[in-house]
């Protein structure tokens, strides 16, 4: 299950900073921009999240958020260009192969909303 590992990834990227945080400092909600081409289906990252949370105190109590990107499609034949929320082989229009692809990939901490506890 690739979300687990990515939900370790994130709390791997979190730990030096979130032990620089003060005690009573937490976080509520991580949000997760991932691109089509990463395949990420968010139910299984939030469910990993919930696993994986539970190993520092100051994100015991978060959740993940995954706020999806597109892919820019662009038809070398026809100009046609669009965004795509999934991987595709042909173009809307006129069905052509012959596609060039930009973004997609993403995969990176867009947001994290924290909070002071016991204030
Ligand atoms: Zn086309």
């Amino acid at each position: 299950m690739h979300e687990l590992s990515i939900a370790q990834g994130i709390m791997a990227n979190l730990r030096p900073w979130l032990d620089d945080q003060p005690e009573n400092f937490r976080v509520s909600k991580i949000v997760v921009k991932a691109g089509p081409f990463r395949a990420v289906v968010p139910s299984a990252l939030v469910g990993a999240w919930e696993i994986v949370r539970l190993d520092h105190p100051k994100t015991s109590g978060s959740v993940v958020d995954v706020d999806p990107s597109f892919i820019r499609v662009e038809c070398r034949d026809c100009g046609h260009s669009w965004d795509a929320s999934r991987a595709v082989f042909a173009c809307d229009k006129c069905g052509s192969d012959n596609l060039e692809f930009s973004g997609g990939n993403e995969l990176f901490i867009e947001d994290i909303k924290t909070y002071t506890c016991g204030e």
